[in-house]
């Protein structure tokens, strides 16, 4: 335990003027007890206004003299602490990102409040067969049936849950309670941990790993028996054996004594990823994840501290789990871009992750069949070890890819969604009784609307994102609310044939029930996966073949497995370059090897027919020879002549105001202090940012480049510093903030 009369406090409100510690006397009842971490009640400001503030520090170095500290007045009854290596990762996290200490408290934090146990009761017996026999026949001549149900079931079992008595007994709790005060039973509460996994099945042993898959487990865990900690990337296609070797390296973990966590996409934490995790390792296996209740997260988080778990799976925020002893961190798909953070601090899991295995000196394993760019440069440049499966262990080839130029169709008269090579491999799947998906890559945009013969998409004139078609005709902007009516003639190249995708796949499914007669067609987008379990309702239902085609946005194309599925089709594959941002052809690149890798999971070989607009960028070719190798060696290239990451670290800073003007001097005005300081780094813009105005925000962005990490750090440093004495209370409306290597555009 820590030791010190004062400790050092973050108080918690979200304001970037008080992100420091403050001191207080730790008064008399609280020494000994008071540990870093905690939550306490103090005194704060000229008003001694009661706040709440988590102890970092305990310490006998007095900031200010004795008689002027204030003193704590009491732990923050049913709060939850955090752990002295959470304050550390928090601490990373400020610093790396640039949030208030408090803000990155509460991300290491997955629950602040302590939640009530739940409560099991169960019935004890407390006579012997005789009195109870006697008493049963008591009851049934006084014709006191409900006593006597429960009498007869005590004669077979001395113990009966509670519900059970209560509810199919159908016997009143006061009845229970006047056999309890007659002293013929007692009634027992326990406490139990709530378990959000409701499995119950065998245990599965694992397979026989193939040579390849053994000599990464082997490797990994000799390395991590001789202390070597350097972060393992396996680049391994799609049913190539990843999360069998991470099975297997968890087994060897646990057989050290040490919990893993594993971290999956939101997406992907379905049913099967979890039953093939409890099949192998049972109940010592939970979950995080936001669809849990308060009392579920609550109590995982015990049941790990407790020693109770060896495995919690989850996206993102499993890694604030407190294990006792963490031996490994697991990361599926590591180029998710679901792992970044989208609120402060804006977080990556991956370094998140990198950092805490350091604290904790754990191992951590990525695994993608598509690596996100700045894993594989760290693994050419030696800072990640690599591996590489490259062979499909269910005996399933890679699909055979076609593109289609969707620009020649209209030119020979085709102006349906389907190119007629498509069409022809439909027709040919529906006679065969084979299973096809068709998948809009578009991301929310549900109506936007382009030119079938140049493929110029209307976009809005002041925030620079796609127009939707909306009821009647008219354009709208989702962003700024900008309309306009829909024009006669693409303003690109004058063609008549400008339409809107209306509700995308709606579309799609309309125009399949009339291109293919008799089609069964099921469907899954934002519309049709709103309520709860309808996702898993759509999949199981394709799966047990209820339908020929599955239509949908790109979450039909995350590792599902229908093994009878042989054709897959992307209805317009450039879409996704669209977006001015630099991680557009990555995107595109995932997007489309995935959905590739769909097609032919089972036995039959699969075919891929990929329709563009741009049958010449290297980000579709790539995809279509699903060749990761390729694609980087051309992509690094594009960042590298950029100078985007992860050739260069990226700092984006934006600036929001209600006031147009103010907001567009202000950027000006940091983006001129940026660059007048003697840091290593380029300074871009300001600009109005990509999406200008937001609900009446005005938005600028300016971008700092450097290769240096830590120079975009003190460029952050000092924008605050100015803005806390200089601009004091002047700009209040006005907002900052920071992203550092960005994933989305602004
Ligand atoms: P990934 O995570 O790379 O998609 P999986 O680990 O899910 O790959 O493996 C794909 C399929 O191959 C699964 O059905 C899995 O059970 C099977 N598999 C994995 N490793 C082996 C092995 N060594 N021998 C036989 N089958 C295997
Ligand atoms: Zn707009
Ligand atoms: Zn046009």
């Amino acid at each position: 335990m820590a030791q010190g009369r004062y400790a050092n406090i973050i108080i918690d409100i979200s304001h970037e003027k008080v992100d420091k510690t403050f001191q207080y006397r730790i008064p008399d009842k609280l020494r000994n007890i008071l540990e870093e971490g905690m939550c306490v009640q103090v005194p704060f400001g000229k008003g001694n206004r009661l706040r709440q503030g988590y102890v970092v520090e305990i310490t006998d170095r007095a900031e200010f003299p004795d008689e002027k500290q204030k003193s704590i007045l009491g732990i923050v009854e049913g709060s939850v602490s955090v752990e002295a290596d959470a304050v550390r990762l928090a601490a990373w996290m400020r610093r790396t990102y640039g949030s208030t200490m408090i803000a990155a408290l509460k991300t290491v934090l997955p629950v602040r409040r302590s939640v009530r146990p739940k409560e099991k009761k169960k019935i004890i017996r407390r006579m012997n067969d005789e009195e109870i026999l006697s008493l049963l026949g008591e009851c049934m001549r006084k014709r006191q049936n409900a006593r006597a149900r429960v009498l007869k079931e005590l004669c077979a079992e001395s113990v009966l849950p509670y519900e059970l008595v209560t509810g199919k007994l159908n016997v009143s709790s006061a009845a229970l309670n006047s056999l309890e005060s007659q002293g013929v039973i007692t009634i027992e509460t326990e406490s139990c941990y709530r378990n959000p996994v409701k499995l119950n099945t065998g245990k599965e042993e694992g397979r026989t790993l193939s040579d390849r898959q053994q000599m990464i487990c082997r490797d990994i865990l000799e390395d991590y028996d001789r202390g070597k900690r350097t972060p393992c990337l396996i680049h391994g296609i799609t049913g190539s054996g990843k999360t069998e070797v991470y099975l297997s390296l968890i087994e060897g973990m646990i057989e050290r004594g040490k919990q893993c966590i594993v971290l999956i996409p939101e997406i992907a934490l379905t049913y099967q990823t979890l039953l093939r995790f409890y099949k192998r390792f049972g109940e010592r296996v939970s979950v995080m994840n936001s669809s849990l209740s308060a009392g579920e997260k609550y109590d995982q988080c015990q049941r790990a501290k407790e020693g109770l778990l060896d495995i919690i799976i989850g996206p993102r925020s499993a890694l604030f789990v407190p294990f006792p002893d963490l031996g490994m961190i697991v990361m599926d798909e590591e180029h998710e871009s679901s792992y970044k953070s989208e609120t402060m601090p804006r977080y990556h899991a991956r370094e998140t992750a990198e950092q805490l295995a350091v604290i904790k000196n754990a191992c951590f394993v990525m695994g993608s069949a598509t690596p996100s760019l700045e894993a594989y440069y760290r693994a050419r440049a030696g800072k990640y070890r690599l591996y590489t499966l490259n062979q499909r262990l269910t005996g399933g080839s890679l699909a055979a890819v076609s593109i289609v130029d969707l620009r020649q169709e209209l030119k020979e008269g085709n102006r349906s969604a389907f190119s007629r090579r498509l069409k022809e491999l439909m027709e040919e799947r529906l006679e065969k009784k084979e299973q096809a998906m068709l998948f809009l890559n578009r991301r929310g945009y549900a109506g936007f609307v382009s030119c079938r013969a140049c493929g110029h998409v209307m976009k809005c004139p002041h925030c620079d994102v796609s127009l939707s078609q909306h009821l009647g005709g008219r354009l709208q902007c989702h962003y700024c609310g900008y309309e306009t009516v829909m024009p006669a003639k693409c303003p690109s190249c004058a063609s008549p044939y400008i339409l809107g995708f209306k509700a995308g796949t709606e579309q799609i499914e309309q125009q399949l029930a009339r291109t293919f007669p008799g089609i069964r067609v099921l469907r899954m987008d934002g519309d049709t996966t709103r309520t709860k379990g309808s996702y898993e309702k759509i999949l199981s239902a394709f799966s047990s073949g209820e339908a020929d085609v599955l239509v949908g946005t790109q979450m039909i194309v995350k590792g599902h497995d229908f093994p009878n599925v042989t054709l897959v089709g992307v209805l317009a594959a450039d879409l996704s370059l669209n977006d001015s941002d630099y991680r557009a052809g990555e995107k595109t690149f995932q997007l489309l090897t995935q959905a590739a890798g769909r097609a032919g999971r089972g036995i039959r070989p699969g075919e891929a027919v990929i329709q563009t607009y741009r049958p010449d960028h290297y980000s579709i070719i790539r995809a279509a020879q699903q060749d990761y190798e390729a694609f980087y060696q051309e992509e690094i290239l594009y960042r590298e002549m950029g100078g985007y990451p992860p050739a260069l670290h990226m700092m984006a800073v934006l600036i929001t105001s209600p006031e147009e003007k103010k907001g567009q001097a202000l950027a000006g005005e940091m983006a001129e202090l940026a660059r007048n300081l003697p840091v290593k780094a380029v300074v871009m813009g300001p600009s109005r940012a990509s999406v200008g105005k937001i609900n009446d925000i005005y938005r600028f962005v300016f971008y700092c480049k450097s290769a240096d990490y830590g120079q975009l750090t003190q460029i952050r440093d000092r924008i605050e510093q100015y803005r806390e004495n200089t601009l004091k209370g002047q700009s209040l409306k006005e907002n900052i903030q920071f992203d550092f290597d960005p994933t989305d555009s602004y």
